[in-house]
């Protein structure tokens, strides 16, 4: 790829991508070290010492900590210096998330709070819009929330039925409907609604004030986790909305939604990590301290391997997580090199990468669900009372496959996106994947195990992106149109996409950490790359194999098709055991997460 061309989301299942192309957490400046610190000082300080009184919603308490964080600049981080922010890259603002992840309740109104809840004034607003909102929502003297969701009107968000009409004398629109699920809404000073004009087909986006007459909100939510995070029901009667207040163009509300889901789904991918990694900490302290047949649970391998596990998948989010937060940092400076405003460039920059987000949301949140799950577990009866934090952390978890788009629907976006993406550069994955089933013999004689080390790992990652373009084209060419109704298949073809590019990030990862020199752990890197490729191979296998014993009982060369899944999936012998073993001692040494 020439340097100076934009690589855009989706790509890297045709090309080889490179350590240079992706940052890791290990290349940290200063300034972002001493983000990350403040928040987890705050978490330290504010949070974690009152996790019970945030749970149980004490009146204006959640409001005034999202007030404590504005005043830490927490809130600034990816705000320009002319609305009171920092004005820190995509990275940066990541980095934040991550940490602040930890946080149970208080990171998920925080991440409503910067992300949907901010940033869609920071993108569409104008110059007005901006310096009226921004400085409080980056200060905290204002809370935000992002109303999208209406009773019927979930998964398919564009059906939603709020209406506004424009007053008889032009200078409002009167906002009539009903919003669900809206995090902060209980506090939020303001809100981004919305709401089709007239007999419009597609949303438009108003900025809304908490305070107007007629607008009415409903009492919080009863939920199975994050209790402390304010979810309510608002409704909307006869709500003047000043036509200033309009966001964007009229019409061009889901096209904001959208983008604003992206980012959402993105930065989803990064809160995960904050919380895994704090549910590690836990589960191995746990581990060390309790003993059962005269010694620590930590001695014994069953335990081993979910310490290990729950590292594992950890690192591989990571490594996805910071590599497409750098791809997007890199496409927004190239937008801005073409003149486009920052914030402009930024959005655009997250649309490109669509298909990373929905597969981060999934993947991050998925790697999440087992790292609590296994945190309870290693608790045992203990890890099932609501006196410790695991039991907190696993019911609070549960909601990241929900929200942000269900995983159904992101599963459903990877290989769909992934679809018209190939139609659009001109990638026929129909003629790939014919090539493929004629072509590939020649491979399977080619010895694996004879290569260098990341040779061997690179060729097995590129293995798997012609697992998946074979798919693609085998899927294509066997139901035509009707792909998009077989949803179990793009499913399918969507958790190998996940897995590919979380097994290459995590190599690419790894590599680059050894060309730096770090040296101290660079067995136990390899350690987690082994395991991940090898249960990528595994995980795409089986999702090939499901996919094409699914395909029309007419298409006749499916042993054939089978045998190029089977052989794109081969990878060299691992000691898993041991590997698992090796990281979980790590942590067992160290008491804490600390890779
Ligand atoms: C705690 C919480 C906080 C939230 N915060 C906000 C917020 O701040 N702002 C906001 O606007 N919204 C918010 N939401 C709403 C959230 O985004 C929706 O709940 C989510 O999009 C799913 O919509 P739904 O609940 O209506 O489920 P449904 O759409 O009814 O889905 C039910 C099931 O059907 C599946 N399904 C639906 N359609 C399809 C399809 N086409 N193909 C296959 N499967 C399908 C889904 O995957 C799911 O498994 C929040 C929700 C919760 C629970």
């Amino acid at each position: 790829m020439e340097k100076d061309k934009i690589e855009s989301g989706g790509e890297f299942l045709i090309k080889e991508s490179s350590t240079e192309d992706i940052f890791i957490p290990e290349e940290l400046n200063e300034e972002q070290q001493m983000i990350i610190q403040t928040c987890e000082d705050f978490l330290d300080a504010e949070i974690f010492p009152i996790l019970d009184r945030i749970d149980s919603q004490e009146e204006g308490l959640m409001r005034n900590l999202i007030y404590k964080a504005g005043e830490l600049g927490l809130l600034g981080v990816s705000l320009p210096e002319e609305y009171e922010g920092f004005n820190q890259d995509f990275v940066t603002s990541m980095l934040a998330s991550d940490a602040m992840g930890a946080g149970y309740s208080f990171s998920v109104a925080y991440s409503a709070h910067t992300g949907i809840g901010t940033l869609p004034i920071l993108y569409y607003g104008n110059e007005e819009q901006k310096q009226r909102y921004l400085p409080k929502l980056a200060s905290g003297e204002w809370a935000a929330a992002y109303c999208l969701t209406e009773p019927n009107a979930g998964s398919d968000a564009n059906s939603g039925k709020t209406k506004a009409v424009l007053s008889e004398d032009g200078k409002h629109y009167i906002l009539n409907g009903q919003k669900m699920w809206i995090t902060n809404g209980g506090f939020a000073d303001i809100q981004t609604v919305f709401a089709k004009i007239d007999n419009d087909r597609v949303y438009s986006a108003f900025i809304v004030e908490k305070n107007w007459p007629g607008v009415v909100i409903n009492p919080e939510e009863r939920k199975m986790g994050i209790k402390g995070s304010s979810t309510v029901q608002i409704f909307y009667n006869d709500v003047k909305v000043p036509v200033e207040n309009l966001l964007g163009r009229r019409g061009g509300g889901f096209r904001i939604a959208l983008n604003i889901l992206h980012m959402g789904r993105i930065k989803l991918g990064g809160t995960v990590l904050g919380a895994a990694r704090r549910a590690i900490t836990q589960s191995v302290q746990y581990a060390n301290e309790r003993k059962q047949f005269g010694q620590p649970i930590s001695n014994f391998g069953a335990i081993k391997h979910k310490l290990g596990e729950q590292l594992i998948r950890t690192f591989a989010t990571e490594s996805a997580v910071y590599r497409v937060s750098k791809n997007i940092d890199e496409a927004s400076d190239k937008l801005m090199a073409e003149g486009k405003e920052k914030p402009q460039a930024t959005i655009e920059a997250i649309a490109m990468y669509a298909i990373e987000a929905a597969l981060l949301k999934v993947f991050g949140s998925e790697a999440l669900n087992y790292v609590v799950d296994e945190a309870v577990q290693v608790f045992g009866g203990m890890g099932f009372s609501a006196e410790t934090d695991v039991d907190r952390a696993y019911r609070d978890s549960r909601i990241n496959r929900i929200f942000e788009g269900t995983n159904e629907i992101n599963r459903l976006l990877v290989a769909d996106t992934t679809i018209k993406k190939a139609l659009r550069v001109g990638f026929d994955v129909v003629r790939y994947s014919q090539h493929v089933v004629k072509e590939s013999d020649k491979d399977a004689e080619k010895p694996v195990a004879d290569l260098p080390y990341y040779e061997q790992k690179q060729s097995r990652t590129q293995n798997f992106k012609k697992a998946v373009l074979f798919l693609l084209g085998a899927a294509s060419d066997a139901f035509q149109k009707d792909l998009f109704n077989q949803q179990e298949v793009l499913s399918n073809i969507s958790d190998a996409i996940m897995q590919t590019y979380a097994a290459e990030s995590t190599m690419l990862r790894v590599k680059k950490l050894e060309d730096m020199g770090h040296e101290k752990f660079s067995g136990l890197y390899r350690d987690i790359l082994d395991v991940v490729i090898y249960d990528a191979a595994d995980t795409i296998r089986k999702a090939g194999r499901d996919a094409i014993n699914s395909l029309p009982d007419e298409v006749s060369d499916k042993e054939v098709m089978l045998e190029r899944i089977d052989l794109f999936t081969r990878v060299k012998p691992v000691n898993v055991k041991d590997a698992r073993r090796r990281i979980a001692e790590k942590l067992i040494d160290d008491n804490r997460y600390t890779f």
